[in-house]
């Protein structure tokens, strides 16, 4: 078999190993922050019967651009915003890499503040621009200030803030938000993937995007509407970015069995929202019981929770896989992430910490 090495690949792709949270089948997979309740099933009959109208055209291409599902997002998104400020795509991640390849590019910077989500400097370095760095405040806090200076510092072209971020749960005020905008001249991107699961008096991004075209919020289906398998990101943002976008997206990039099962599922919002408060609880009892096991999490707006005070994290990792529970070492020292599910995961969860000791 031939290797890599044998191929004339991209220098800067020489080397490197796929990333990717190892999938393993467990009882209790708590390492990607799905949401682990099953899709209700009256929903799922909806969602099927929609699916059976898609394959019968599935002859045709897709509606280019989803004009259906943009409607049925921006109705969803609220705060004034019309299907021209919205764009999807297979997940975020893709939302990102569209994004990426329209406003980043070879000789382009994109500044982050680690520890943040694994797949901005991955998608960043996978589009030929550069990832610079800057450190956060206390306890994974960004300050307009510290936000301001790390842009002056390093002058990016884009600016990608994560809120919550993950994987610590960090909120991220408005104020930082607003400043790193008008520190720059550049795209600044917030990731709120979890933003379903902020506190309610916690104000999204969203209501920032009046009046600043370069502000881009993305969001996804797979978390709080427990749709991860079907892969639906999408962003808000002025009309203008939607333009950008059509220029690097290929053509009829979300099937039509994608927009068809978003769309009916979107149509059901309140069941399929019905879990996030319930969700909301598992991460707050997690919180609450850590310290009484000798841990110290940290607050979460998101639906997991990120802990200290792990000895040695490799060896509760281990222990936990062979309770049949999967959760995430994210690389921060003595600390772990694990994913707020179900009641009956929190409790075993809880129970098999404890009984590790
Ligand atoms: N952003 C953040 C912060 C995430 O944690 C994730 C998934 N773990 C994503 C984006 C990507 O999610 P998806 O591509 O499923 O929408």
């Amino acid at each position: 078999m031939a290797s890599l090495s044998d191929l004339p690949i991209r220098d800067d792709l020489r080397g490197l190993t796929p990333y990717g949270a190892p999938q393993k089948h467990v009882r209790y997979a708590l390492n990607v922050n799905e949401n682990t309740h099953p899709i209700p099933e009256a929903v799922a009959r909806d969602i099927v019967t929609s699916l059976a109208h898609a394959v019968l055209t599935a002859n045709r291409y897709p509606d280019r651009e989803f004009t259906a599902l943009r409607e049925s997002l921006a109705d969803y998104l609220g705060h004034g915003l019309t299907r021209e400020h919205v764009w999807a795509a297979n997940g975020s991640n893709e939302i990102i890499q569209q994004l990426l390849q329209a406003f980043g590019g070879p000789g382009r910077r994109v500044l982050g503040f680690p520890p943040t989500y694994s797949m901005h400097p991955i998608i960043t370095a996978g589009v030929g621009s550069t990832w610079v760095t800057a450190e956060r405040d206390a306890d994974f806090e960004i300050g307009p200030e510290t936000a301001v200076r790390a842009i002056e510092r390093h002058t990016p072209d884009l600016v990608f803030l994560c809120a919550p971020n993950n994987p610590t749960g960090t909120g991220l005020s408005l104020e930082t938000i607003a400043a790193a905008y008008d520190a720059t001249d550049g795209i600044v991107f917030v990731d709120e993937a979890y933003a379903e699961f902020m506190p309610k008096d916690r104000p999204t991004a969203l209501t920032l995007l009046p009046g600043r075209e370069r502000l881009v919020v993305s969001r996804t289906m797979s978390k709080a509407f427990a749709f991860a398998g079907v892969r639906v990101g999408y962003l808000a943002a002025d009309p203008v970015i939607a333009d950008a976008l059509r220029l690097v997206r290929l053509p009829y990039h979300l099937s039509a069995l994608t927009q068809a099962a978003a769309v009916a599922a979107l149509a059901h919002t309140p069941e399929m929202l019905a879990m996030v408060d319930d969700i909301i609880g598992q991460r707050d009892r997690i919180i609450a019981e850590l310290p009484e096991l000798g841990y110290r999490p940290w607050a979460s707006e998101a639906n997991f929770v990120l802990f200290d005070g792990v000895d040695d994290p490799q060896a509760t990792f281990n222990a936990l896989l062979e309770r049949d529970i999967l959760i995430r070492d994210v690389g921060i020292s003595n600390a772990l992430r694990v994913t707020a599910g179900t009641a009956a995961e929190t409790e075993f969860f809880l129970r098999s910490l404890a009984e590790l000791g």
